[in-house]
């Protein structure tokens, strides 16, 4: 066929500026060459088989057609009692709160709902991939506060961060416990980081995923996970953002939800409905029951990744990659000058397909790519089986190297 006349651009320009998310471009490459998958974090173990029956009693019961948009009652009831039971904060489910198609769909549409065009929201670097094109969706932009490595993990500069805020700033985005870094902020941190946002007036996203993720020190003492809605004066200006994913190990299920003030949770449940009209109802009525599991559920995931961190990263010490011991969430992120590799690409490409261990490469956390050419990120929230063949193939770079 002849094209007569020309053709608009196609596509829009803030989708031309962000490219296909990397970690799961990663998991496509695993399957491809055969590599152990410690790229995307997803487990690769059962899911629990009380929680899964319940999603077949829900289907069985019925619970097929839309849910009320922002979620299910029992489901929301729930959310409202674990937040009181574990953080000690008042919510109200018919207020405060939005299911979402996973965290994903809850922080985009947090966005949507709180920032205008032009506004700046500050993110630490590195940053989970998500949160650059969320900035470029909701018009926003970003401001990168770096975190830095030193032996007692990862840290913000405070007289950086006071830059970065100004009377343009509309929000801070923080992952706590953090993907990638590990890293779990301190209630001192987290007070700092308050303090900017009532003297700006600005919000606070707080991305909760893998709050009971969260190690024991050293001296074997127990961490806390602190929500920063439970911070003094934060409540009113906390978005927070969780998921059923990482502690039921439910991914593919994509239930998730925003708790939020009022007037946020009803700007944020117009952009939902007009994004995704709700999440699927039978595996709320599922998460209704999870979330309602006694502590010693949350003790034992807790244990199960406490056992996985410490015997993975040894391994990669012993085998050339330079990290510590991160204290939360199930990732760490190495760097690896070692190898002699001009950028993290190629050396992710050689893993997956010399070593046969798949990786996401540091660069997909940084806006500067140049930052994370010397870093990969492991997850290794899989079988212990799994990350012994990862073990096992890790050895070869000893061979190589
Ligand atoms: N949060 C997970 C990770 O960082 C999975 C991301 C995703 O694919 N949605 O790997």
């Amino acid at each position: 066929m002849t094209q007569t006349k020309l053709m608009k651009n196609r596509i829009s320009k803030k989708a031309a500026s962000f490219t296909e998310s990397v970690i799961r471009e990663m998991t496509r490459e695993a399957l491809k060459y055969g590599a152990v998958n410690l790229g995307q974090g997803f487990p690769d173990f059962a899911a629990p088989e009380d929680i899964k029956q319940k999603a077949m009693e829900a289907i069985t019961a019925d619970h097929n057609q839309y849910a009320i948009t922002w979620g299910v009652k029992s489901f929301r009831d729930a959310i409202a009692e674990k937040s009181k039971r574990f953080l000690g904060l008042d919510v109200d489910p018919e207020t405060e709160i939005t299911v979402t198609c996973g965290s994903t769909e809850g922080m985009i549409a947090g966005m949507m709902a709180c920032v205008d065009a032009g506004e700046e929201v500050i993110v630490f670097e590195p940053f989970y991939e998500n949160y650059a094109p969320d900035a470029i969706l909701s018009d926003a932009k970003p401001v990168h506060v770096p975190l830095y490595q030193n032996a007692n993990g990862w840290h913000f500069d405070k007289d950086e961060l006071r830059a970065a805020f100004n009377e343009n700033t509309k929000a801070i985005i923080i992952c706590n416990p953090n993907n990638p870094t590990g890293k779990v902020f301190s209630h001192e941190e987290l007070e700092f980081i308050a303090a900017l946002c009532q003297e700006f007036d600005a919000i606070c996203f707080t991305d909760e995923i893998y709050e009971h993720i969260i190690y024991k020190t050293e001296n074997d003492e127990t961490q806390d996970h602190i929500c920063m809605a439970q911070i003094d004066g934060m409540r009113e200006r906390t978005v927070v953002v969780n998921s059923l994913s990482k502690t039921y190990s439910v991914t593919g299920w994509r239930v998730g939800y925003c708790i939020a003030p009022p007037d946020i949770t009803s700007a944020i449940r117009k952009v939902h409905d007009f994004l995704t009209v709700g999440a699927a109802n039978p595996l709320q009525h599922a998460g209704a029951y999870a979330l309602s599991l006694p502590e010693s559920y949350y003790q034992s995931l807790q244990k199960e990744y406490q056992s996985k961190r410490d015997f993975i990263v040894p391994v990669l010490q012993e085998n050339g990659f330079k990290c510590e011991m991160p204290q939360g969430a199930y990732y760490v992120m190495t760097d690896v000058s070692n190898f002699g590799f001009t950028d993290d690409v190629e050396f992710t490409k050689f893993l997956i397909r010399e070593i046969g261990v798949a990786v996401v490469p540091g660069s997909s956390f940084y806006h500067d790519k140049s930052l994370g050419s010397q870093k990969v990120r492991f997850c290794f929230c899989k079988k212990d089986e799994t990350l012994q063949a990862a073990a096992e193939r890790l050895q070869k770079l000893k061979a190589n190297g």
